[in-house]
């Protein structure tokens, strides 16, 4: 194929497009080639062979299509109104189609004494359905555009269907670009895969996405081309996951020695779970191999994270290398530092930390002592691998919550220092489905920590509406009077900060009057304040000298306060699935019951509500993560902007998990067979992959 690839052919090379309609289709739907156009897939599709009669018109049924004659037409009503109604009939009975728009055009069209075909979706009004605004087309007209079969729905604009680009302007558009595409669309899949999975033809399954005889084709059709969908991404990971493999040499860490034993024996302050301890072997036979680890770590809130990263770092250290954990904010970081370092108790391990607060003085100290070796740990924010870091020997990475950065930045990591790759772990902040886990992060081995530690009370949600919120006060004043602690969250989304803003202060003015001082001592903490205010206000709810600590999402991630057992939020239909996850995360760490209470408004949307509803019904970050992808979809989940899940066209990521599993696991077996793809039967693939990875960096068509 090479560059003569037919399928980058400007669309207004297409019979029956032109320059003008061309352009049309490039500003209102991104269509520059055949490609593009070939990609414009049906929303949904219709089934043409199916009449309902009027009598079995219901509202039960998405899209109905019928047929009838028109008996009567009138224009009734005045000025907002105003409409066109035509009564459609045949032998069961009678219906109305209704339109308020295009009156002109549409009485021009319809004229009693004619049959017609109609579809639409019915409406139910006071127990009578009709139609409103529904197609319509002379019956005649419909038998002769050969109208067997599913047909494409496809989506169009105002100004597309002025120019006679509507769904059947562009099912025509559809025909004669296929008719053109005839014979040029090779197979590249091995046909081993194709016998195995009964995949139809690549130009077979392209033609029946678009024109499927029946539900059959339709269903073989999108297997396919959602299988290639996948195929190319995971490929493509693979090939990084492989690279890495060819080009970096790990470093071995053979042996468990006296920094381990030690803190195993006599430091860790409790017994690992079943699943820590897994893991950890599975980072330390990552760690030997002599390959370079890039493993992911998923685990619930609270699952034991921290320590189990700490373990590993003394595993580098027994082997003489040094460590670095890298955290998205500095009150992580410093929470961080605070707990290895208590659990480190006088262990002869010297551990610093790294952060915008670091003076310039304190750096020169660090930098010395990374250099030479002294410093074993180094605990800091992205200045870690921001600044010119010159460690003595890395040989471990941790990278903790790390789901605001992706594919990018993390290969920042490893690229910086060329033959000398330390390990590298990534500790996810709230788990992400496994499929989705698979395909955003496909070029890492992932691991899974499913289990909590013993002893966990769960957390008990409720909802409450904003106009009980005194007796939610009166609640966290008994708790505070049996010793706990609350938080107390306000939303602060970037687009309305001001506001929000604003919100939070008078919050806070609220709070400090219904709990006034001196009985009770309250803390706040934002985006705005400098770090040291902050940590100070943090420092005192975390010593206790504050009951309560009224803030914005800034505790989101990592705060550990197990006294606190109230997690307020408020305007809690403004927040995020995985947010509210991670908030409520923040209680429940200590002995007492602890309670997340969410409150709203009256004034919910669907999805708020459902939101709502998840996090009163389950405590489990993956179930809740699982409703997060459905109610947002792929593109909206954080770290998924790199990783190509944001383009599928096909796929949806939280229904197609099987055929996930089986691209996920088809290219692994190749890449395992036959990584460079020369054996006879891959290269069409190779070619394949060569030329999609090219059109995907085509910049003509960044506007
Ligand atoms: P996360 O996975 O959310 O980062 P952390 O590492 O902060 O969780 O751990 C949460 C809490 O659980 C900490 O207070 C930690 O000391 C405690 N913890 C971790 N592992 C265990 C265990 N095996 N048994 C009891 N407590 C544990
Ligand atoms: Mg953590």
């Amino acid at each position: 194929m090479g560059s003569n690839n037919i399928l980058e052919t400007p669309v207004e090379f297409l019979k029956g497009v032109g320059p003008q309609r061309a352009q049309l289709l490039k500003t209102e739907l991104n269509i520059h080639t055949f490609e593009d156009l070939l990609q414009h897939f049906p929303f949904r599709y219709v089934d043409r062979s199916k009449f309902y009669s009027i009598a079995e018109v219901n509202d039960t049924v998405a899209y109905i299509q019928t047929k009838g004659l028109i008996i009567k037409t009138e224009t009734l009503g005045e000025k907002r109104t105003k409409r066109f109604v035509a009564t459609l009939k045949d032998h069961t009975g009678t219906i109305e189609l209704v339109w308020f728009q295009g009156l002109k055009w549409v009485s021009e069209l319809v004229k009693a004494g004619e049959q017609y075909v109609v579809f639409g979706k019915p409406t139910d009004f006071k127990g009578k359905f009709s139609f409103s605004h529904p197609e319509i087309e002379s019956y005649d007209h419909y038998m002769q555009m050969g109208t067997e079969g599913l047909h494409g729905i496809y989506s169009s604009t105002e100004r597309l269907r002025n120019f006679g680009m509507d769904s059947k302007g562009m099912l025509k558009l559809m025909r004669q670009l296929l008719h053109q595409l005839h014979g040029h669309l090779p197979e590249y899949l091995p046909s081993y895969l194709i016998q195995q999975n009964k995949f139809v033809s690549r130009e077979v399954a392209w033609r029946n996405i678009h024109l499927p005889a029946n539900a059959n084709e339709l269903k073989d059709a999108e297997f396919r081309l959602k299988f290639e969908e996948l195929f190319v991404i995971q490929m493509r990971l693979l090939k990084i996951k492989t690279n890495r493999n060819l080009v970096y040499r790990g470093m071995v860490f053979g042996k468990v020695g006296n920094y381990f034993n030690t803190f195993y024996n006599d430091y860790l302050p409790y017994e690992l779970t079943g699943a820590q301890k897994r893991v950890i072997k599975e980072i330390r036979s990552d760690m030997g191999s002599g390959k370079q680890m890039n493993r992911l770590l998923q685990g619930d809130v609270g699952s034991g994270k921290t320590v189990v990263s700490l373990i590993c770092m003394l595993i580098a250290l027994d082997n003489a290398y040094q460590s670095c954990l890298m955290a998205p904010t500095e009150i992580l970081a410093n929470q961080h530092f605070t707990t290895i370092t208590e659990l480190l108790g006088n262990m002869p391990v010297k551990v610093g930390l790294l952060t915008g607060s670091t003076t310039k003085k304190q750096r020169a100290v660090l930098f010395e002592q990374l250099l030479n070796g002294e410093l074993h740990l180094l605990i800091g924010t992205h200045a870690l691998i921001e600044e010119k870091v010159q460690f003595q020997n890395l040989g471990f990475v941790v990278i903790d919550e790390q789901h605001r950065f992706g594919v990018e930045q993390r290969s920042k990591l490893w690229s910086k220092s060329q033959q000398y790759v330390p390990h590298v772990l990534v500790m996810t902040a709230t788990p992400i489905p496994r499929t989705l886990a698979m395909t955003v992060y496909g070029d890492l081995d992932i691991s899974i920590i499913d289990e909590l530690p013993p002893g966990r009370k769960p957390i008990m949600t409720v909802h409450r509406y904003d106009d009980r919120r005194l007796d939610v006060y009166e609640f966290i004043r008994n708790q505070i009077a049996a010793g706990r602690q609350a938080y107390i969250v306000y939303p602060l989304i970037e687009e309305s900060e001001k506001l929000d803003y604003k919100n939070l202060m008078d919050g806070y003015d609220m709070v400090l009057n219904r709990f006034p001082i001196p009985q009770y001592q309250i803390s706040i903490v934002h985006g705005k304040m400098k770090a040291k205010t902050k940590d100070w206000e943090m420092q005192r709810f975390v010593n206790g000298t504050t009951q309560i600590m009224v803030a914005t999402t800034v505790i989101e991630v990592g705060v550990n306060v197990p006294n606190a057992s109230i997690m307020l939020i408020e305007s809690v239909e403004r927040f995020g699935l995985s947010q509210l996850h991670q908030l409520r995360g923040r209680v429940g760490r200590g002995a007492e019951q602890s309670y997340c209470i969410l409150m709203s408004s009256h004034k919910l949307s669907r999805e708020a509500r459902m939101r709502i509803d998840t996090m009163v019904r389950t405590n489990d970050g993956f179930e809740i993560a699982e409703v997060d992808l459905k109610l947002r979809g792929p593109g909206n989940i954080e770290g998924t902007q790199q990783s190509g899940v944001i383009d599928l066209k096909l796929t949806n990521i939280s229904q197609d998990q099987e055929i996930i599993e089986l691209a996920r696991a088809t290219a692994n077996n190749i890449m395992e067979k036959d990584a460079a793809l020369q054996m006879p039967e891959h290269l069409p693939l190779l070619n394949f992959l060569q030329q999609n990875s090219k059109s995907k960096s085509n910049w003509s068509r960044i506007s």
